[in-house]
């Protein structure tokens, strides 16, 4: 069938001068690593994948790599079969094409440990019940002057200003064209908060094409920044201070035509089974940070009064509650009301976020939990015996806390598999013992360009 499907698509490439194919898996650091295939290979790359280490499930995101019970080492191999159907050519990266990985054994049983394979199964597990997820990820970065290590906002304007789209303007238009262009449907593309930050939010797709879009978004951000003579970092801190960049999960559950986050009885239009499932997210957040927010660095975005909302509370239109509850114009909530999990950055695979979401989501359907009342008020505001009163909990301040939490998660043990969680955990440990002794300055200096 790939094999098929490469023929057609060879004949399109050759025509519009594509000589390389880019195919890509996100490591369990959040790194995107890389093959680069030559086009006359496509049908047997497509059919038998091209080979990669097994090493990679415990790269660190400084290039050591660690080692767990179920990975590490020199030996073994495994095969990275593009997905053709998400096969796109790079706009910015003249003569290039992409497609996602699958990580395959040589058998060609899938790796037990492909993010893709799992995010897989979560959404099986959904299609069970008769569901599907529809997703989304709103990418933040900055952008820096030049090719130099420091941090040089490359825009002087304004928080959300007009003046900073004029300063790159040529930049925004290429960027909007090269999105629209692979397929990713632009919504909204605009300055953010922090000096030189940008944001830009694409069309809803099913979970593993959101998760693949952002992985091509921001490879596509990246190159088109670079045609403009800047660099882009999706880090979570940027700087010691200030905010961060975010990589929020906007999602939603359908029932056929349904949308079961506006079409019920409850409040804001919920259902029974999606309010049951946001419980099941709000429960598992502490757990799932380790994930969302897995590097040392993450920590440092994390803090209140950033909008990036470190409290375990839920509420409508909060941007500081973890989980915000997004309804949607009045005249458009049967279709666009969704949540959105905003302790997500861009060092977490895409993959495997969305993957933690329907596990944990699924875990309160199965518990039938219900949502405790809705958060109106910014939770940082509030002293600890008010907190404490609504039952808002601060999520985990470092890795460390967080990785505690998620080892001993048994229900994201069993959505990822042992080996997959077993190794997440050895490379959290790892990657807090490369910055053991670094101050904030180091971290954020170690991260910066990484992801
Ligand atoms: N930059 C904020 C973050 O780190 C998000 C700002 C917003 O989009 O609300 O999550
Ligand atoms: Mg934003």
């Amino acid at each position: 069938m790939n094999a098929e499907v490469a023929a057609d698509l060879l004949v399109e490439l050759n025509a519009d001068q594509t000589r390389l194919l880019a195919v890509t898996f996100i490591d369990n650091s959040g790194i995107a690593r890389v093959k680069g295939v030559p086009l006359d290979r496509l049908a047997e790359v497509a059919q038998w994948g091209v080979g990669f280490s097994p090493v990679a499930d415990v790269y660190l995101l400084d290039d050591g790599f660690t080692e767990s019970p179920s990975a590490g080492g020199p030996v073994g191999d495994l095969r990275l079969l593009p997905d053709l159907g998400e096969l796109a050519r790079l706009p910015a990266q003249p003569g290039w094409a992409w497609a996602p990985a699958d990580r395959v054994a040589q058998s060609g049983v899938p790796h037990p440990q492909c993010h893709r394979h799992v995010l897989r199964e979560q959404c099986r597990r959904l299609a069970a019940h008769g569901w599907r997820a529809s997703m989304a990820f709103e990418l933040e970065w900055m952008l820096s002057i030049g090719d130099g290590d420091e941090f040089i906002p490359a825009t002087t304007g304004p928080a959300y200003g007009m003046t900073r789209m004029v300063e790159l303007s040529d930049y925004c238009v290429e960027l909007a064209g090269a999105l629209d262009a692979q397929g990713l449907h632009v919504q909204q593309l605009h300055p953010e908060y922090a000096a030189g930050q940008f944001e830009v939010s694409v069309a809803a797709a099913e979970p593993l094409a959101a998760a693949d879009h952002s992985v091509l978004a921001r490879q596509t951000i990246r190159a088109v920044g670079q045609r403009h003579g800047m660099r882009t970092t999706f880090a979570p801190s940027v700087t010691t201070d200030g905010v961060g960049n975010g990589m929020h999960l906007h999602f939603s559950m359908w029932d056929g035509p349904r949308n079961l986050a506006a079409d019920g009885d409850g409040p804001f239009g919920m259902t029974t089974q999606w309010s049951s499932f946001l419980a099941g997210v709000l429960d598992r957040l502490p757990e799932m940070l380790a994930v969302t927010a897995p590097s040392v660095a993450s920590y440092m975005r994390l803090q209140p009064g950033h909008w990036s909302a470190p409290f375990q509370c839920w509420g409508p239109e909060n941007r500081e509650a973890a989980l915000r509850i997004v309804p949607g114009a009045s005249g458009q909530w049967t279709v666009a009301a969704n949540a959105e999990v905003k302790t997500v950055d861009a060092t977490a695979s895409p993959y495997l976020v969305a993957a933690v979401v329907i596990a944990a989501g699924l875990d309160g359907v199965e518990r039938e939990l219900t949502l405790p009342p809705p958060v109106e008020v910014d939770p940082g505001s509030l002293d600890a015996a008010a907190r404490e009163s609504l039952g808002i909990e601060r999520l985990p301040t470092n890795l460390a806390v967080a990785t505690d939490r998620f080892t001993r998660s048994d229900v994201l043990r069993a959505a990822l598999g042992e080996h997959l969680h077993e190794t997440l955990v050895a490379v959290r440990r790892a990657e807090m013992a490369t910055f053991a002794d670094a101050d904030d300055a180091g971290i954020v200096d170690g991260t910066r360009w990484r992801h």
